[in-house]
């Protein structure tokens, strides 16, 4: 488990940082990072794993923004560490920006 030691920031509710359920916990989306912050303090960089919920496979579908939109650093939507890549959060959706195209890696559920 790979943790912060010089991280400044106390996440919280209403911290400005997203906040996502993971696996019974809460963790907080912070520059393309899933950080999940322990009682004493302690932040760990969490990744949402590839399941059947959230696969990692080509499915494209119906974006809910401008099929022209590409994702990428600073296009609007929050990056997110799922598996080995980084996808971007939609409506509480993971989307993939594949080849041109848009993946739906399936739903996040976003707290708040
Ligand atoms: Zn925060
Ligand atoms: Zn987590
Ligand atoms: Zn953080
Ligand atoms: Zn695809
Ligand atoms: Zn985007
Ligand atoms: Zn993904
Ligand atoms: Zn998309």
């Amino acid at each position: 488990m790979q943790v912060h030691t010089d991280h400044e920031h106390t996440h919280g509710e209403g911290c400005g940082h997203t906040a996502v359920r993971h696996d019974g916990h809460t963790d907080y989306l912070h520059d393309g990072h899933l950080h999940h912050q322990k009682e004493d303090g302690t932040i760990e960089e969490h990744v949402l794993p590839v399941t059947d919920a959230n696969p990692a496979e080509h499915n494209a579908h119906d974006a809910e923004h401008p099929e022209t939109h590409e994702h990428g650093p600073g296009c609007g939507h929050e990056p997110v560490p799922h598996g080995d890549h980084t996808d971007y959060l939609v409506d509480g959706h993971l989307h993939h920006p594949h080849e041109g195209h848009c993946d739906d890696h399936g739903p996040v559920e976003v707290v708040g």
